[in-house]
C-alpha cells in the first residue's frame, strides 16, 4: 500500500500582529525565519524561492498580497490573478510553513501616509514607465519585514531592478535582514515564468519568446567579440520588433546597479522590458 503523505497545508495568517508574535517566539527559541514576499498566482519561479528558504531556514513564511501601491492607475491591479487556495496547495508541496495574506485595509488603513522614497534608482528603467512602482514595492516590503521579522528575505533575479532597490533600502535604512537573490526560472522554451504570462494569447505567447531569444542573441554576440552596448541594443530591439513585441528598454548595466556600461567588458547585466499586446514583460541575464 502506498504510504505517500499529503504535506500539511500551511497555516494562513491574516493578522500581522498574530504572525509577528509567533515569529518572535520562534526566533527567541533560536529558530531562523525565511520570508518570501509574493503577490500570489504562484508558479515554479515563486516556489524556487520557497524551496531556497526551506533549505536555509527553520521556519518559512510566504506572503501573498497584491499590493495596490505598486500599480499605477490603468495597470492590471484589478485583473491580477488571485487564488489563495490554489497557492496554499502549491506552497504545501514546497515546504512553506505559514502564509501571511493580509487584507488591503489592514496593510493600508485609512490615514496611511508614510512611504519609502527609493531615490534615483527607482526613476530609471522600470521607473521611466512606472514612476511610482518602486516606492510601492519598497514600502510594502519594509512593512512586511516589520510584520514578519525574518532572518533572510528571498527575491528573484527576474525582477532585477527590484533586487537593486531592495538591497539599497535594506542597507540605507539598516533593516536587520539578509537579502537572498535566486536565479530566474524559465519555461522550457526560455520564457521567464511570470504570473502575467497567463494574460498572453497563443499568438502573444509565441511573441513573448523574443525576450529570452534577445538575451541568447546577446550571449552569442559577446562570444563573437562584440563590446559596444549600442550594437546589442540595436540587434535586440530589431529582434523584438520583428517578433511583434514592442520594446520599452534594452539596458546594459553594471551588476548590482542601474548604471549603464560604456563597454561590455566584464560581467554585464542585460535587462529588457517589452510590451506583448497589452502585457508588459521583463527579463534579464548576465553576459560576459
Ligand atoms: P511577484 O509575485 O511577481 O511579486 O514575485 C514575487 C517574487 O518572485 C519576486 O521576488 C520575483 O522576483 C520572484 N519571481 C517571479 N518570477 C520569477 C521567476 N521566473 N524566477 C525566479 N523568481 C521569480
Amino acid at each position: 500500500m502506498s504510504m505517500t503523505k499529503t504535506p500539511p497545508l500551511p497555516e494562513v495568517f491574516a493578522e500581522g500582529s498574530a504572525l509577528r508574535t509567533r515569529l518572535l517566539a520562534e526566533r527567541h527559541a533560536g529558530r531562523t525565519v525565511g520570508l518570501v514576499p509574493t503577490m500570489g498566482a504562484l508558479h515554479d519561479g515563486h516556489l524556487s524561492l520557497v524551496e531556497a528558504a526551506r533549505r536555509d531556514c527553520d521556519v518559512v513564511v510566504t506572503t501573498i498580497f497584491v499590493n495596490p501601491t505598486q500599480f499605477a492607475p490603468g495597470e492590471d491591479y484589478d485583473r491580477y490573478p488571485r487564488d489563495l487556495e490554489r497557492d496554499r496547495m502549491l506552497l504545501a508541496g514546497s515546504g512553506c510553513d505559514w502564509i501571511f495574506a493580509p487584507t488591503t485595509d489592514a496593510m493600508y488603513p485609512s490615514g496611511s501616509e508614510t512611504t519609502v522614497d527609493v531615490g534615483a534608482i527607482g526613476q530609471r528603467l522600470e521607473g521611466e514607465f512606472r514612476p511610482t512602482h518602486f516606492r510601492g514595492v519598497a514600502t510594502v516590503v519594509l512593512k512586511l519585514l516589520n510584520l514578519a521579522p525574518a532572518d533572510r528575505v528571498y527575491f528573484g533575479q527576474k525582477d532585477y531592478q527590484q533586487t537593486v532597490v531592495i538591497r539599497r533600502m535594506v542597507a540605507d535604512l539598516n533593516v536587520p535582514v539578509e537579502v537572498a537573490i535566486c536565479p530566474i526560472v524559465r519555461e522550457p522554451d526560455g520564457l521567464a515564468m511570470s504570473s502575467r504570462n497567463a494574460y498572453l494569447s497563443d499568438n502573444e505567447r509565441v511573441q513573448a519568446r523574443s525576450l529570452s531569444q534577445g538575451l541568447e542573441l546577446a550571449k552569442q554576440m559577446h562570444a563573437a567579440g562584440e563590446r559596444q552596448p549600442n550594437a546589442y541594443q540595436a540587434a535586440i530591439t530589431e529582434l523584438l520588433i520583428n517578433a511583434g513585441a514592442e520594446p520599452q528598454y534594452v539596458a546594459l548595466l553594471e551588476p548590482g546597479t542601474v548604471t549603464a556600461v560604456d563597454t561590455v567588458e566584464g560581467p554585464t547585466v542585460l535587462a529588457i522590458a517589452a510590451m506583448v499586446g497589452k502585457t508588459r514583460l521583463i527579463d534579464n541575464t548576465t553576459i560576459g
